[in-house]
């Protein structure tokens, strides 16, 4: 085939026709279970065999090629899907991905992103009015949490570093101050930033594994006397491991009265904003100098896009002044509509159409449903767990994310570190259902995070009947 052919519609035409009907048949048997199987694993050598063979079959049919890459892949739309914290993405976002790719418009210039710079802008209006900042709010999506913390972390820096660092370098010890807990970006972007291990200043946790404010002038003074010069403080909503809200109110007011940036890394939980029901867990977000917010954990939207949100958007344009004349006619205004100016990427994905597409179907209700759904589904599950002497909970959990072990009559206090792994790799080869784990305080826990709003009671309940079961047959 030639590239005139490649290019051709009526090619295009047909293909979409057959993919679309795949996925939709896809998306039938995810959810009503006809699929089996939520994860087909196999280890990383053999699967990689499985793909060289297929590499070495040569070309051929692609919607072939189509159902092997749905089949061999984990299944996040199956209601027994209860892993990492991605979302099933609804349709139409996912179907809305195809328009924005095959349209590409690279948005880092306003003429390279005519439709995806003006979304980009109302949506970051709407989420910064969500999270109760003022009209001097607003922001910009970039791709993922982990990146959007670091451009936070360097927005920190330039406001309030006591040098000009993007210009002249490092004289100083900057530090940043965040819970044990966090998450492990937080940690990389400080050391990207050249801060170093000194610089990454953890406070530790309370029985809830929310960070101790009641610490934080301790630390605080500790660091200073060392000759560090503390620039932030970060508060989860929530940590990963746990899904613990840390005490926004607290470290808002600490970080006014000390001068200190405050960021929220609301990379999961800052989607409660969006909801009447549980938006008191991030109460004080609205003290934030930045909040990170992924719309591809519980806001539905294919990976990745995340917000980056600043209560004052002029900070935003300070993060990268780097010069590059022949992109922007006026370096030193402030265009929202030339996406690079503000984000590390320079083509970036129109990833506002996605979102926006969510919002013009359905309205911003639908994600107040899912944050509710979602968090209402790990109460129940924590009730089931609750009614069960042969589980135990590892902490109350906050959020949509339960931490839980078995301690079946059979086992002893000491092996249930080494039957818990044995259980999660058991499900894991078995693939019914998908779940993840964790260590808090030494000890290793189960950890499911509900992603999937059509996932019931009853899948729960048939999770922890395949756990007692496994664990029979262990030692
Ligand atoms: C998921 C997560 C991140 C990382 O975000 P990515 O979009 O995966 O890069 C950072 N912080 C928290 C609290 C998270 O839950």
């Amino acid at each position: 085939m030639n590239l005139t052919q490649a290019y051709s519609p009526e090619h295009f035409r047909q293909e979409a026709h057959q993919l679309v009907d795949t996925l939709a048949d896809y998306l039938s048997n995810a959810q009503n279970q006809t699929l089996k199987t939520v994860i087909p694993y196999r280890l990383p050598e053999d699967n990689l065999e499985v793909w060289q063979q297929d590499f070495e079959g040569g070309k051929g049919n692609l919607l072939a090629f189509f159902e092997k890459v749905i089949q061999q892949s984990t299944h996040l739309h199956h209601p027994r899907y209860m892993g990492h914290q991605v979302s099933p993405p609804l349709p139409i976002a996912a179907l809305t991905g195809l328009l924005t790719g095959m349209l590409n418009n690279g948005m880092a210039v306003y003429e390279m992103g005519l439709v995806s710079n003006p979304l980009e802008r109302i949506l970051s209006d709407l989420l910064a009015n969500k999270i109760g900042f003022t009209a001097q709010a607003s922001g910009l999506l970039t791709s993922g949490g982990t990146l959007a913390n670091l451009t936070a972390l360097l927005a920190a820096r330039a406001a309030k570093a006591p040098t000009d660092v993007w210009e002249e370098g490092h004289s100083g010890r900057l530090a940043v101050m965040v819970s044990e807990e966090a998450h492990y970006c937080i940690d990389r972007a400080a050391r990207i930033m050249g801060m170093g291990s000194e610089g990454i200043i953890k406070i530790p946790t309370n029985e809830r594994f929310q960070l101790r404010t009641e610490l934080l002038e301790d630390y605080y003074q500790q660091a200073s006397n060392k000759g560090l010069t503390v620039i932030a403080v970060i508060g989860s909503a929530c940590s990963t491991s746990t899904g613990s809200y840390d005490d926004l109110q607290t470290i808002g007011e600490f970080c006014a009265q000390h001068n200190l940036w405050f960021h929220v890394d609301g990379a999961h939980g800052g989607a409660v904003v969006f909801s009447e029901k549980y938006k008191s867990l991030v109460a004080g977000i609205n003290l934030a100098d930045s909040v990170v917010i992924d719309w591809h954990k519980m806001l539905m939207t294919p990976a990745l896009a995340t917000a980056l949100i600043f209560k004052n958007v002029d900070d935003s344009f300070k993060t990268f002044h780097q010069k590059a004349q022949y992109l922007w006619a006026n370096q030193g205004s402030q265009e929202w509509f030339n996406s690079g100016k503000r984000t590390f990427e320079c083509t970036k994905l129109m990833m506002s159409v996605k979102i926006y597409s969510i919002l013009k179907a359905y309205g911003e209700e639908i994600f107040a449903e899912n944050v509710d759904t979602l968090h209402d589904l790990a109460h129940d599950f924590v009730g089931i767990l609750q009614a069960n002497p042969r589980f135990e909970l590892g902490v109350e959990p906050q959020s949509n994310i339960v931490c839980f072990r078995f301690v079946g009559a059979r086992q002893t206090p000491e092996s249930y570190n080494s039957v818990n792994a044995v259980i999660r790799q058991r499900l894991l080869e078995e693939g019914n259902f998908y779940i993840v784990q964790t260590t808090l305080r030494e000890k290793l826990y189960l950890r499911v995070s509900l992603m999937n709003p059509l996932t019931k009671k009853e899948d729960l309940i048939a999770l922890l009947a395949e756990i007692e079961n496994i664990a029979t047959t262990i030692g």
